[in-house]
């Protein structure tokens, strides 16, 4: 193949550092109150499509380990070593039973010291109670973001409509590309997943060459990598499909070596035109070189990616799950490429599948990118509440033990999820939270109380991570307004804001800006909800805003001084007296 017929346009030399996802799983029991002012409204109709067949948990149980359900076997006294060499070379088979039988702790040779046997429990019962509680869990993973549901109530049409579009790729046709769109948690990969498992599954079942490559472009958010997983994807597919031909073509040459007539029922005339396909394919498996993490030239990771797809027939659906994250950091030059393969493919076919929740990302792509990716567009709405609650209500069956939940906790979950965007992921997260909450308390259910603490958990975590990614220059911003805060100050104006801003930065050696650059910051935080700002008519010295920390205040403090720069700042005391000062 000529290399320079496919290049790629852009290059984008690879780097390396596979940002970790983190998974904040730890449940600080914050204590808070119960009544939360933002009380949803609960909406106790049961809707009548309300589906409660249990879904079968499939394989997910096996990861999960609930010590309640087998309770620690007594720790059976491990049997001594016997020393072999203090008995007696003449000892008789029924003297030997007989010294087994005796031998304890105290049989002489074996050096007990320092070696505890807990005949009686020694221990100080640190788990005990824990375990001694009925846990609330059945298992817990089916609420957690890896869990795959086998059924997803509430996308049925979406579903539907991927198959209709994707069911010709198992005609070995191409299927138009697709756009996915919708919010977070509105079930997108979820369905694709589900839909690429029925899509393989239901392609080895006819055997046709159909295959499914599922990326998830948060992670894998450069060209070069994109290109580079898929590489190595397809050459790991092909040396699996060489080495089972080469199993069997070697097989049949050392047949043939003795019976020559072997060949007879094989495609081949001769040993020697065996020998030959041998030869080729073994060199074949060896010119499939995997693309390093880094380093080469991104045509040369393209033409490698188009090989080895095009080695044989098949037709292939890239999913781009998060792909506007992908446009985001790295242009559109990937789905470029990708999208005018198929015009150069010899044996392949493929079709891209892209995932977005921005809705307009497509604003930022090259026109014909656009046209060709969008063939097909399904939009994922947000769930309402009593939509919410179906989906919650199926994995709370195989997640919880019975009756671990009182009535309320679901639609109160729903509801909460509901305001946050028809969120399916906070629903879950709400629920897991509260159950979690609910075991740390040893409640033996979990009620309506743990839905608020959890609700108040979640979104102060939120918060911190929100403060803890603010950059240095709002974060100053914000410590100035929590100091004036701790300080008794009511309607922080900007002025006094500004003030103690600038006396921190010349604390900590920072630029100083603008008192304007100052304002914009403030509005900034206002957007993220970490203070409230109001402008305020100030007669003839015009206007000023007037502004309120919205988060706690301990927690903030706590994330910011926890920042180097900021932890450098000793005694803030005086920065405030300042401001009675001025
Ligand atoms: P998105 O990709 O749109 O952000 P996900 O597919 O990751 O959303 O869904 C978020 C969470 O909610 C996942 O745990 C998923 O299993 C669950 N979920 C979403 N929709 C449904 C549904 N209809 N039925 C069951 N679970 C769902
Ligand atoms: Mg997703």
């Amino acid at each position: 193949m000529d290399e320079g017929e496919h290049a790629p346009n852009g290059t984008d030399p690879g780097d390396t550092d596979e940002s970790p996802t983190t998974d904040s799983e730890t449940v600080s029991p914050s204590s808070t109150d119960n009544q939360s002012p933002r009380d949803p409204p609960i909406d106790q109709t049961t809707p009548d499509d309300l589906d409660m067949t249990p879904s079968n948990p499939g394989d997910s149980h096996s990861t999960d380990s609930r010590p309640g359900d087998s309770p620690p076997t007594d720790s059976t006294e491990p049997e001594p070593p016997t020393d072999e060499t203090s008995d007696s070379a003449d000892t008789t088979a029924s003297e030997e039973a007989v010294a087994a039988q005796s031998r304890d702790r105290s049989s002489p040779g074996v050096d007990l010291d320092g070696v505890v046997f807990d005949d009686d429990d020694d221990n100080q019962g640190l788990f005990d109670d824990l375990l001694a509680g009925e846990p609330i869990f059945e298992n817990k993973e089916v609420l957690r973001p890896s869990y795959t549901p086998h059924e997803l109530p509430h996308r049925t049409d979406q579903i539907n409509r991927m198959a209709t579009i994707l069911v010709s790729a198992l005609r070995g046709e191409t299927p138009s590309n697709i756009l996915i769109y919708g919010k977070t948690g509105t079930g997108k990969t979820a369905s694709a997943k589900f839909v690429s498992q029925e899509l393989e599954s239901t392609s080895k079942k006819y055997d046709v060459p159909c295959e499914v490559e599922y990326i998830n472009c948060e992670v894998t958010d450069t060209q070069y990598r994109v290109l580079a997983q898929l590489a190595n994807t397809f050459i790991e597919k092909n040396q699996a499909v060489i080495d089972g031909r080469l199993g069997r073509l070697r097989e049949l040459a050392s047949t043939a070596d003795d019976d020559p007539s072997a060949l007879e029922s094989s495609a081949f005339t001769s040993l020697e035109e065996l020998t030959e396909t041998i030869e080729r394919l073994e060199a074949d498996a060896e010119e499939m070189e995997p693309v390093p993490m880094t380093g080469w030239p991104t045509d040369r990771v393209y033409t490698t990616f188009f090989d080895a797809v095009d080695y044989h027939e098949r037709v292939v659906v890239i999913m781009l799950d998060e792909i506007d994250k992908l446009v985001e950091k790295s242009g559109d030059d990937t789905l470029y490429n990708l999208s005018r393969m198929n015009s150069e493919l010899d044996n392949s076919r493929i079709s891209i599948m892209g995932i977005s929740n921005d809705l307009k990302f497509t604003d930022f792509l090259d026109p014909r990118v656009k046209s060709s990716l969008g063939e097909e567009e399904i939009v994922f709405p947000p769930y309402d509440a009593n939509q919410l609650r179906d989906i919650l209500q199926h994995r709370a069956d195989i997640s919880f033990k019975t009756d671990a939940l009182t009535d309320d906790v679901i639609p109160l979950c729903a509801a909460f999820a509901a305001q946050e965007h028809g969120d399916a992921r906070r629903a879950l997260d709400l629920l897991r939270t509260a159950g979690e909450l609910a075991e740390r308390s040893q409640a033996e259910i979990v009620a309506e109380s743990h839905v608020r603490q959890a609700q108040d958990k979640i979104e102060l975590d939120r918060v911190v991570e929100v403060v803890r990614t603010l950059p240095t220059q709002s974060k100053i911003v914000l410590f100035a307004v929590i100091l004036l805060e701790k300080n008794g100050v009511h309607n922080i104006n900007t002025g006094e804001v500004f003030n103690i801003y600038k006396r921190l930065c010349e604390e900590i050696d920072a630029d100083v800006l603008t008192q304007r650059r100052v304002t914009d910051l403030i509005s900034e935080l206002d957007m993220l909800g970490i203070v409230n700002a109001v402008v305020v008519s100030k007669g003839r010295y015009g206007r000023t805003k007037e502004m309120g920390l919205s988060v706690p205040i301990e927690e903030t403090e706590a994330v910011l001084l926890s920042d180097s720069r900021l932890g450098n700042i000793e005694n803030a005391q005086p920065f405030v007296q300042a401001r009675f000062d001025n």
